[in-house]
């Protein structure tokens, strides 16, 4: 069987392990970078760490005893994961510079034909699957908002996720347009260094204290000395995040309860910060906790504090040659716009092309109907395997867990239809009840969320649903995904 792997970031390279590891050694990953990361390669803007604990945003088969602190910067987590294809050996199986630009379903043959773009190639280059793995990520499609005059800008201007390497900001004054998860990182990341930091935000975030504390050698030689006890604490974080879904998850009182103290914790966490009455009630946002992703800093609000830094709680409304143009048409001349506006996450799999049964395409698929079965699988794309995809995204935990749980259900997959196929062509495909049963349950639980309680987020897809978080807790997810229930699927 031979199988195609589409993206080298966290779940591209844990799934290419646990591929070899089963036995499965015919298989291709392919990346259209130069270099294997995902979002930890294309994120190196100043201050940009992870908001999970690292011992739980780590591979459970790849544990690293010396973590520098709590959430490690990004530089130690690329770090990680090039040292994990090392001491795998994974780099024999990868294509670097390889861009999938179509995958399609031959209906004759059972099989999939990726279009793939190599540089320095001519044309593009075919070649056939039984089966294919789409790890292409959640966020990586930058969004930059179509502001009017943006082009006449005589300054520079660029996306978060892609930061100038030898990028100088000493003495520039900048705008940095968004308020989400990596602009909270960025403005306290780049404060000290410009002349002038203008913050455009929009919406206020609920921001949590982020309390990182280094490992110090003491812990980290007896982490390496005793792995269970590395395991210990990672268990231990593992169920301190996942405590927190009870404020997120519509559980009646319960919910409730967790709400009213996770809010007064936030806002102990700003009263405390010394922030002027104005800037205090620019920071309370007026929707409940945890529709929008909830953000970790201990330096936001000090670096709101600071005299070089302006905070406008206004939209950018456009750009001239000399800055960018407020709502209230107030101009402020900046020489550069930084946009933190986040990424287009419902556009999945985009740029590439996905053909499924009778040639229908993966937009208009999910255009139809944003229903799938465990994220895993879609009607009508068989042998096609998601991994982070529609309905699996967390607001409170690692997804490293649940990448690890769709890895143990595909790899089930894949050996039933070793098991079953013979010398038979024949593919596996999630029957539409199947579907429909497990999603029509997860959109039931979702309504009760506190994701869909009224608030404008990057969760939402244009309809207002929030189709790509889980709306349960994640040992249910690792529950559901235990076991391969054949009666599940078609096979033919
Ligand atoms: C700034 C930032 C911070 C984050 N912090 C956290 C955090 O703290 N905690 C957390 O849980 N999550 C965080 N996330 C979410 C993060 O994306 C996931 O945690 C995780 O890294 C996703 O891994 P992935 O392998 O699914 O996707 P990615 O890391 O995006 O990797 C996908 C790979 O596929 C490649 N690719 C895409 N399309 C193609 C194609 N057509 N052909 C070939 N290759 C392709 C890409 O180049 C990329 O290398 C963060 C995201 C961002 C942007």
């Amino acid at each position: 069987m031979r199988i195609a792997i589409i993206g080298a970031g966290f779940a591209g390279l844990a799934a290419a392990y646990r591929l070899r590891q089963a036995g499965f050694s015919n298989f291709c990953l392919f990346e259209r970078s130069s270099k294997p990361g995902g979002t930890w390669r294309d994120n190196t803007y100043p201050g940009c760490q992870c908001d999970v604990p690292s011992h739980l945003y780590s591979l459970s088969f790849f544990l690293k005893p010396d973590w520098s602190q709590l959430y490690a910067p990004q530089a130690e987590i690329q770090e990680y994961l090039e040292s994990f294809i090392a001491h795998s050996q994974l780099d024999e199986n990868i294509e670097f510079n390889s861009f999938v630009r179509a995958a399609e379903f031959l209906e004759d043959s059972r099989q999939w034909r990726l279009t793939i773009e190599r540089l320095g190639d001519d044309g593009p280059q075919v070649q056939l699957f039984d089966s294919v793995i789409c790890a292409t990520g959640p966020l990586n499609r930058p969004v930059i908002p179509a502001l009017p005059g943006l082009d006449t800008l005589r300054g520079q201007y660029f996306h978060s996720s892609a930061w100038p390497q030898s990028l100088d900001l000493k003495g520039k004054k900048v705008a940095l347009v968004g308020t989400g998860a990596s602009a909270i990182q960025i403005g306290p990341g780049i404060a000290e260094t410009v002349e002038k930091l203008f913050i455009l935000q929009r919406t206020p975030a609920w921001i949590m204290p982020r309390q990182s504390h280094p490992y110090g050698a003491f812990w980290q030689k007896l982490f390496a000395a005793f792995p269970m006890l590395m395991r210990l604490h990672r268990y231990f974080l593992y169920w301190q995040q996942e405590v927190r879904a009870v404020g997120f998850l519509g559980l009646g009182p319960l919910s409730e309860m967790a709400q009213l103290l996770a809010r007064q914790m936030a806002l102990w966490h700003l009263n405390r910060a010394g922030l002027s009455r104005e800037l205090r009630a620019s920071q309370i946002p007026d929707y409940k906790l945890g529709c929008k992703r909830i953000l970790l800093s201990d330096d936001w609000y000090k670096t709101l504090r600071r005299a070089n830094v302006e905070l406008i709680p206004q939209a950018v409304v456009g750009c001239s040659e000399q800055g960018v143009l407020l709502a209230d048409g107030v101009l402020k001349e900046v020489d550069t716009i930084v946009f933190a506006t986040g990424f287009a996450a419902t556009d999945y799999f985009a740029p590439l092309t996905v053909k499924g049964l009778a040639g229908i395409d993966q937009k208009t698929a999910f255009a139809q109907s944003a229903a799938n079965y465990l994220g895993i699988c879609k009607k009508d794309f068989p042998d096609f395997y998601m991994m982070v995809g529609p309905g699996t995204g967390l607001g409170h935990n690692s997804i490293i867990f649940m990448m690890e749980c769709q890895l143990h259900f595909i790899l089930q997959a894949l050996q039933y239809k070793k098991k079953v196929s013979g010398s038979e062509k024949k593919a596996l495909r999630v029957s539409e009840k199947a579907q429909s049963r497990y999603y029509e349950a997860i959109r039931r639980r979702m309504k009760n969320t506190v994701f869909e309680s009224g608030c404008k987020s990057w969760y939402q897809s244009k309809d207002g649903f929030v189709d790509i978080l889980y709306s349960g807790f994640t040992f249910e997810y690792w529950l559901a995904t235990r076991r391969f229930k054949a009666q599940d699927f078609i096979f033919d």
